[in-house]
């Protein structure tokens, strides 16, 4: 038997019934958001049991891939993020703008990565938009291909894009394209006031219609409530595909931006938002993403036994420290843990057809022959 089927059997094997046959390993698009909610109060050791056992159903449990973000425009961005010390509307941060950076510093960067073990390359540039910027955008379609040539996965965030941008990213070559929801639609407007959590997902359907992987997620820590946190994953495990890639990110809070005195976010939230993600998205790729660096080996540790599959890695994390290659690689090594190759991995840990069948109305179940093949193990 395959080790990945032999893992999703055995896995499902040790779920409790109401899990293998109702929350536990479905891919739905039809959660309700009272389903969510019930999700994120299961106490939360069991709630990490069981988020561990769907990602062991769907993903290798050995495997996190190292992911590295580079900077390639920095400051001036007229959005008003609060979180953000990029925007030009908080005057108070120590954040200089500067140009689009050229291609060679990115194909640099992206070998630099490649060689310390990242096969994602991930590219950001503070700005609302593409509008009016025809050059810099040829610039960054470059960019695109010279890192997809790499053999690496690419992704960038521009901000929003029209569905004639997102083709041509297509056509370069880009993997998947960050657009993140933040936090629940409630919520976003104490967050953000110049764009609508609607024109966020008219960028995320833009992407997806081009053929693009969507990686969409949140921030916690911005004074937002439990119930903000569900309906952040309600939002997104109802879109249409889940996301590929649910990126979790901490607040690090920047002195200048009006989230500047924020309370930090309990490492409890964090590993309960993870393992919700992991129950309602079993096959996306959850990232530990900013503010990683303030938790303890333990406490990642705790959030990848939750269903975090993606860190990043490198000298830097936009505007926010991050834990640099060398000491990744020797904490992941202490683990047990290995890099993720490349998405050929991925692909690898698709679902068996023959073993799990999604139902009408979006549940998954064992399928008979499933349920076979574990009673006779
Ligand atoms: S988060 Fe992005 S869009 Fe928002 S202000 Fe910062 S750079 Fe601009």
């Amino acid at each position: 038997m395959l080790p990945t089927l032999r893992r999703q059997l055995a896995s499902a094997a040790a779920l409790p019934r109401a899990v293998s046959r109702a929350s536990g390993n479905p891919v739905r698009s039809n959660w309700l958001r009272g389903e969510v909610q019930q999700v994120w109060d299961t106490p939360l050791m069991e709630l990490v049991f069981k988020a561990a056992s769907v990602h062991r159903m769907f993903h290798d449990p050995e495997r996190i891939q190292l992911c590295t973000l580079m900077n390639i425009k920095t400051g001036g961005c007229l959005e008003d993020c609060s979180y953000c010390s990029q925007s030009s509307k908080h005057k108070g941060t120590l954040t200089k703008a500067t140009p689009l950076v050229q291609l060679d510093p990115v194909i640099q960067a992206a070998r630099e990565a490649k060689a310390n073990g990242s096969t994602r390359f991930c590219m950001g540039a503070a700005w609302r938009g593409l509008e009016g910027r025809k050059r810099g955008f040829e610039r960054i379609l470059d960019m695109v291909r010279e890192v997809r040539g790499m053999g690496m996965e690419v992704c960038t965030t521009l901000g929003m894009l029209t569905p004639d941008q997102a083709r041509q990213l297509k056509n370069a070559g880009l993997s998947a394209y960050n657009h993140n929801l933040d936090t629940s639609r409630e919520y976003y407007p104490s967050v953000i006031t110049t764009r609508s959590y609607d024109d966020r997902l008219a960028t995320l359907q833009a992407v997806r219609d081009a053929g693009i992987k969507v990686c969409s997620g949140g921030i916690l820590g911005l004074g937002e409530k439990d119930e903000d946190r569900v309906g952040l994953i309600w939002e997104v495990g109802r879109l249409p595909e889940h996301p590929e890639s649910f990126p979790v990110n901490t607040l690090v809070p920047i002195p200048g931006t009006p989230m500047e005195n924020n309370e930090p976010v309990p490492v409890h939230t964090v590993i309960r938002t993870i393992a919700t993600a992991r129950i309602v998205m079993p096959k996306t790729i959850i990232r530990l993403a900013a503010g990683r660096h303030t938790f303890t080996e333990t406490e990642q540790m705790m959030a990848f036994m939750a269903g975090a599959n993606a860190i990043f890695t490198g000298e830097k994390m936009l505007t926010t420290p991050c834990s640099g290659w060398d000491d990744d690689k020797a904490m992941l090594s202490r683990w047990g843990l290995r890099g993720l190759r490349s998405f050929e991995d991925a692909e690898g840990n698709k679902v068996d057809e023959k073993f799990v069948q999604v139902e009408q109305g979006g549940e998954a179940v064992l399928t008979p022959e499933a349920m076979k093949t574990i009673e006779a193990q």
